[in-house]
């Protein structure tokens, strides 16, 4: 099976940590929704994803559901379990399908508590989407959902590469929030606007400048801390002039 080894906490490690870890990572086809973890769990496996995107999602009681937090190549969803003794009451699941590579939970628990090196990567990024969680939060009270649909998507974009991204009306409603149809009106403006064209489960990005433009200053203060991430790997983020 082809895959690219590019996960940015991997990139990030020290030569001889990235080997002994490689020795345990098996790579992985992850396709739409395969689960990563499950709510108040122990993971059996830590995901390094090379492609593709995850989101973690918060469910309530009467099953509304939203997402709290996006992982693409940048991340690992089980980082946040290697913390502390706190059960994690999110799910998360491929919302984009893509590749990673996975190893036992346990054993790449013990690895990171003995390891530095290996553990340093994984803090910068539970920092990370801690960072990203408060940013998150303030956009889904406080921005419309026209603003936060053009940011959601740059930001899919801005991991994925592609400017066709898979996307079902239940999951952008989910990612937003809101109702299906509430989705669709407002991916029906971004069209008419001549920003994306949307056809059954399908975003095509026409004007990447212009959905930038549409996407509140989230945007570019979460692409600012995901940016911070990647250049402690030495990479750049999709589309950014070095
Ligand atoms: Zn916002």
């Amino acid at each position: 099976m082809p895959y690219r080894l590019s996960n940015v906490l991997l990139d990030s490690m020290p030569e001889v940590e990235r080997k002994k870890l490689l020795r345990h990572l098996k790579p992985m086809t992850l396709s739409v929704k395969t689960s990563l973890y499950e709510p108040d769990e122990q993971p059996k496996y830590i995901h390094f994803l090379t492609s593709g995107i995850a989101s973690i999602v918060v469910t309530m009681e009467d099953g509304s559901t939203t997402e709290v937090g996006t992982v693409g190549r940048e991340g690992a969803p089980q980082g946040t379990h290697l913390l502390g003794p706190v059960p994690v009451a999110t799910r998360c699941f491929m919302q984009v399908a893509g590749t990673g590579l996975r190893m036992d939970y346990r054993a790449f628990e013990q690895m990171f508590q003995e390891d530095e090196a290996i553990r340093r990567p994984l803090l910068a990024y539970a920092q990370y989407q801690t960072v990203l969680l408060g940013l998150v939060a303030g956009c889904n009270r406080l921005h419309p959902v026209e603003a936060r649909l053009a940011r959601w998507l740059v930001m899919v974009q801005d991991r994925t590469g592609d400017t066709v991204l898979k996307l079902t009306q239940e999951f952008l409603g989910q990612m937003m929030g809101s109702q299906r149809t509430t989705v669709s009106a407002v991916a029906g403006e971004l069209q008419q606007r001549g920003l994306i064209e949307y056809v059954r489960g399908q975003v095509r990005v026409v004007n990447r400048t212009g959905l930038e433009k549409a996407a509140c200053e989230c945007y570019s203060s979460t692409r600012k801390i995901l940016s911070a991430l990647y250049a402690s790997a030495g990479q750049a983020l999709f589309d950014e002039k070095a």
